[in-house]
Parts: C-alpha cells; structure tokens; sequence
C-alpha cells in the first residue's frame, strides 16, 4: 500500500553520495530551524560499496571544511604524483596534494553527520519515479510516496533525476574500473606509500584515460586502489576491453586479480550543453557530469551539491522554482570554468599527441584557479552560486 505524506517536503535529496550530503547539510546549515523539513533518500543501506579510488583533493577538503565537516574516517596521505607518459616520466611533490579515502566509510561518515544536522534520513529506500508539476514534486519509492517543493537529483551518473531533467536516455561517455591489491615490495617503503601513480601509456593502446596505483588502506594492512579510465571522445565507442586491458597491465608486473575481483562503474563527462535542472528540480554530482581528464569527481560533487542546496534554498524564499538559470550559473561557475578548460585539454590529450606539459599544466592552473577562487567564494557566498545574504538569511531566521 502506498501512503501519502501529508506535508510535503521543503526539499527531498535523491542520492547520499557526496552530492547529497553536501546538499542537506548546506541547506541544514542554512536554514537549521528547517532542517526537519530536509529528506535525503538513498537506495542502498550504508555503508555501502562505491566503485571509486577515494581521492579526495585539496579543494574537496576546504568544501568540508566550509560544511563544518570534521570526519574521523583513516586516510591515506599523498605528498607526490608520479605521472608516467610515452615519452618519460614526471615526479610532482607537495604535501599533502591529496589522500585516499575508502569510500564506504567516507560515505558512510557523511551521510551520518548530516543526519546529526537534523535532515531526515531514509536508507534502502530506491525512488522507483518522479512526477514534476507546478505544485512541486511527487517522489515514488517502493514503500511511501513522499511530496517535496524541491527535489536535488544527487542519483549518481546512473541515476533517474538526469534522465527527467534532459528528457531522455543519456549517453555515459566515461568508464571506470578498479580493484584493491595487497603493495608489491617497492610500494612499501615509506615515500612510496605517500605517491600516487598516473599512467598515461595506455593511451596508445587506444585508452582515452590513463590507469592509477593509488596507496590506500591502513598502516597495519596496507593496500593498492588500483584502476583505468576512459572516455569516448566522440566518433566510434572504442571497443577497447578494458578489462583485459587492466588484468593484462597487471599480470606484466606480476600483480595477479581474479577477474571478479574488478569493478566498474559509469561516468558523465559534463557537457555545458546539456540542462541540469527543470522546473522544481535541481542536479548535482555525477548527475550533472565531471571531467574527463583525471576523472576527479568527489570535490565537484561536494561543490554541485552545495550550489544546488543554495539555489533550492533562494528559491524556497522567492517561490520562484522555475530554475531557468540554473544551468547557466553552474556552466559560469569556478568549478565547471575548470572542468571545461579539463575537458578541451583531455580531448586533444587523449585524442591526438598527447603532450605531458599540456596534461601536468592544466592540472596545476585549474588547482591554482580553484585555490584563487576561495577569497572570492568568501565574499560571495560559499560556491558563488545561488548565494544567500546575510540579510535572507536573517529574515529566515526570524520567521
Ligand atoms: C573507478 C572510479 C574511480 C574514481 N576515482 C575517483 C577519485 O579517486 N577521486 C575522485 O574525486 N573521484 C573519483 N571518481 C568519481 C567519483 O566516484 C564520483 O564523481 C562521485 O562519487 C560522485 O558523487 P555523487 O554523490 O554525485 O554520486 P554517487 O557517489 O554515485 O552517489 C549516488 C548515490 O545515489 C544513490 N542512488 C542512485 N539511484 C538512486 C535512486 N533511484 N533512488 C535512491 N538513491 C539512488 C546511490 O545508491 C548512491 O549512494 C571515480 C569514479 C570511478 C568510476
């Protein structure tokens, strides 16, 4: 029997991913006397597994931060990148570019710490469809349908809320696959375990990605995050096998996997093109898309879910939920500037030569972009997007 919640919600999150959480815990920390009124809906029950090599970086972390998201989750500290090309390879050293997160407990952590900010949280409970009308949302799961002024599509690259919000089936242009492993003897000492490894040589073999060794795990049973990535660039999908591509690079350097032991999971490269919102309802996360140059998707999630919880919440005050300029404040912001300067570089880096200076530049500017972007953030609101004032706030507060 399907039940009908009275009231509807101010705002339902689909998806507990970091998107999701980011969301309910901005809205939360927007508007504390309403985060009663905040559901974050997930399919699976935590922790859950997540297809993902963990890497959190250094932008992800002053998101948290600016959430007020202290998480006592291990992490695996990465001082330096070793990126290896056709041509030679390249060593990048800085404390602390990035660490390695598992994602069960990552994920796990977050979505409780936003549930001690007051949302409301429903685990196991998949949103089988979604009704848009003028009135706001109609959200069907199997056990309740539940009623929302605004809904966040956080569902992930494979989700339901992309599909309603572009009209269509869309195309997964990436892929990803990974295993763990136990570090061969070189991975073990100590520098070794703080580098992380970016192998662009698979793409003359046809890959338009690269494969990673990322140090993970703990101390006392340490471990290996690794896994390729790839793009379609256009024209033919490559039949490449990435599997065996994956199960063969390891075999040559004697790291023997089980081919259950592999996971894969899909990705969107974002598109400014493509609408990420429709009347009442707001994307974010891999729902929106990420760059298809390293693949780097958890900090622009945690970024996405911020600027969708900010706009949901100026729409709550205006009643304005036509959204229509949604897509053009995320396409204009910081973050998509550099996830679109990413993608013309990985499209001419995996596509044509591929020039390491290119690749490492492109990383090091976008990341000193992002880093200059912070003062501006902090006069105009956390994302810069959808920000809310002082004063709204205040009058919130009050009524
Ligand atoms: C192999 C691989 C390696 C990667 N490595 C990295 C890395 O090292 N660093 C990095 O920054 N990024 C990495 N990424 C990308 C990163 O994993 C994603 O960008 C990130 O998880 C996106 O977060 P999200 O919250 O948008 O979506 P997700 O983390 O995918 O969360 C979506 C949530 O929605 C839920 N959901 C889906 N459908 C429904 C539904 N109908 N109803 C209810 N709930 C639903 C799911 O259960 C899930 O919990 C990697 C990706 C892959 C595939």
């Amino acid at each position: 029997m399907h039940l009908e919640t009275p009231a509807p919600f101010d705002l339902i999150i689909i998806g507990a991913g970091p998107a999701g959480c980011a969301a309910a815990i901005r809205a939360a920390q927007l508007r504390p006397e309403r985060a009663s009124r905040v559901l974050l809906l997930d399919g699976a029950r935590f922790p859950r597994v997540k297809v993902c090599g963990g890497g959190i970086v250094r932008r992800g972390d002053y998101l948290l931060r600016r959430l007020g998201v202290d998480l006592h989750v291990h992490s695996t500290p990465i001082d330096a990148g070793t990126f290896v090309f056709p041509s030679g390879t390249v060593t990048l050293r800085r404390p602390g570019m990035f660490r390695v997160v598992r994602r069960e407990e990552f994920d796990d952590a977050l979505l409780h710490f936003a549930q001690a900010r007051g949302v409301q949280v429903r685990q196991g409970t998949p949103v089988l469809d979604l009704q848009l009308s003028p009135e706001g949302v109609l959200v069907s799961t199997p056990q309740e349908r539940f009623r929302a002024t605004v809904v966040i599509g956080a569902d992930g690259a494979n989700g339901l809320t992309r599909k309603v919000a572009i009209s269509g089936r869309p195309r997964l242009s990436m892929v990803g696959l990974e295993t763990f492993t136990r570090p061969t003897l070189p991975e073990l000492i100590p520098r070794q375990r703080r580098t992380a490894v970016f192998d662009f040589t698979c793409v003359g073999a046809g890959i338009q990605g690269y494969a990673w060794d990322f140090p993970a795990g703990e101390e006392q049973s340490p471990l290996v995050n690794r896994g390729v990535f790839h793009t379609h660039f256009g024209g033919r999908p490559s039949r490449m096998n990435l599997k065996s591509y994956l199960l063969g690079s390891l075999h040559e350097r004697n790291i023997e996997v089980a081919p259950e032991q592999i996971k894969g999971h899909p990705a969107h490269m974002y598109d400014p093109s493509v609408p990420c919102s429709a009347p009442h309802l707001l994307l974010a996360g891999d729902a929106i898309g990420i760059e298809p140059l390293l693949g780097e998707g958890i900090s622009s999630a945690l970024e996405t879910g911020i600027m969708a919880a900010e706009t949901a919440v100026r729409a709550l005050r205006s009643g304005d939920y036509s959204f229509s300029r949604y897509s053009d404040d995320v396409r204009a912001s910081h973050r998509m500037r550099s996830v679109r300067l990413k993608r013309a570089v990985a499209e001419r880096f995996y596509t044509g030569q591929p020039r390491w200076w290119a690749l490492v530049g492109t990383v090091g500017v976008t990341a000193a972009y992002l880093r200059a972007s912070q003062s501006w953030d902090g006069l105009r609101g956390m994302t810069g997007v959808g920000s809310v004032s002082a004063q709204q706030q205040h009058r919130d507060n009050a009524g």
